[in-house]
């Protein structure tokens, strides 16, 4: 379903990822990466102000807007949480997404990252209100979210806030029946409410690129597409979702996906068959059972401020990807915290994990898989 007859093809750039020389967006690279992106038919681009630092907005510019005219492209920005405190400030942040991009208006322009415990900081801000004032003032064509939540929060957002015509959700095969994402559930309630969804992360910011073999051997048994590939059109694949998002970070990766997005083809009941299996596959590989509750770390507990529970996540994606995701996302936890070496084994934490989690010893076989 597309509800909007400017959007050529089902299939968006996400620009929060762009190919990087050292602590710059690689330009040379992006700018062939719009021009294949626009060649091959595509016309949507995604940005936000807190992507890459707010290189991305820049990177926009450079090689979209001040390169094509306004009419060849559909851009969408969002207004992010914590970039403003007051009501007074959205308008300022929001001209200064709109000068960082090079444009006079957005044709999307959504309410970023909404859950339960930010949602009041938008109504109490007016920010539902004054997007819908930007709208009748041209500056923004449609007003939507993106959200990050459960789908009982995602219909009392829907129900209170008319003025959203479009939302944003994580959604692929993997995530489709995660209790926690809830994908199915939270497209369910779009459904109902009648709001076109945008996908992002259709590849779980590159998870289901670098499969598990078995689960690589699935995908390759369909033979004709990437496991890229075959996520994107997973997603674009259901009748409600109009765009689905990806995050490309070369122009390889932007040939891959536009090879398989550009003469798209729902996919066949084989295809959802195999990627199921494949979810299957990954979900048998067994993971640390953290439930992130935090009992582990809240108040200080942790002597050497060690964040477990988000060494447990880099740990298991490490256990069920191939993929350098997971020491990335190791190198994150531990520019925030503690090393796993660094615990004295004091045996505080496991004094309180309702999990009963092992956590000493999980500690040391994380150390010895990243700083072995
Ligand atoms: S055992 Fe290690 S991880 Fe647990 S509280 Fe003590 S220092 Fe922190
Ligand atoms: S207390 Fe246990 S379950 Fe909770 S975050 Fe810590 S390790 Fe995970």
């Amino acid at each position: 379903m597309n509800n909007f007859p400017e959007i050529k093809k089902n299939f968006g750039f996400g620009m929060m990822r762009l190919p990087m020389n050292g602590e710059n967006v690689d330009i040379p690279q992006t700018c062939a990466m719009v021009d294949a992106f626009l060649e091959a038919g595509f016309n949507y681009f995604d940005t936000a102000h807190g992507y890459i630092g707010g290189r991305s907005e820049l990177a926009v510019k450079d090689c979209l807007t001040s390169r094509y005219p306004r009419e060849s492209y559909i851009l969408t920005d969002k207004l992010s949480p914590n970039f403003f405190n007051t009501e007074a400030e959205i308008r300022p942040y929001f001209e200064s997404m709109l000068e960082a991009c090079g444009v006079e208006y957005f044709d999307f322009f959504l309410l970023h990252s909404l859950t339960a415990g930010n949602y009041s900081h938008y109504t109490s801000n007016r920010a539902f209100e004054i997007a819908a004032e930007l709208k009748a003032e041209g500056k923004v064509r449609h007003v939507g979210i993106s959200f990050h939540d459960t789908a009982e929060t995602l219909e009392k957002i829907l129900s209170e806030q008319p003025s959203i015509e479009v939302v944003q959700l994580q959604f692929n095969y993997l995530d489709y029946e995660d209790r926690n994402i809830q994908s199915r559930l939270c497209y369910e309630v779009c459904v109902k409410y009648g709001k076109p969804v945008i996908v992002m992360e259709p590849v779980r910011g590159g998870s289901l690129v670098n499969l598990p073999e078995a689960g690589l051997q699935e995908i390759q048994k369909l033979g004709e597409y990437s496991p890229a590939g075959y996520a994107i059109r997973y997603a674009a694949s259901f009748d409600n979702i109009f765009m689905v998002l990806s995050g490309m970070s070369s122009i390889e990766q932007m040939n891959d996906n536009i090879n398989s997005m550009k003469d798209f083809t729902p996919f066949t009941e084989t295809e959802f068959e195999t990627v199921y299996r494949v979810a299957d596959i990954i979900r048998s590989i067994p993971t640390i059972p953290c439930t992130s509750c935090k009992y582990c770390t809240d108040g200080d507990r942790c002597p050497m401020h060690i964040r477990i529970h988000s060494l447990f996540g880099a740990e298991n994606k490490a256990r069920r990807f191939n993929t350098e995701d997971a020491r990335g996302h190791y190198d994150w936890v531990i520019s925030k915290g503690g090393k796993p070496t660094d615990c004295i084994e004091c045996g505080l934490c496991e004094e309180i994990c309702p999990q009963q989690l092992p956590i000493r010893q999980l500690l040391k076989e994380i150390g010895e898989r990243f700083e072995g």
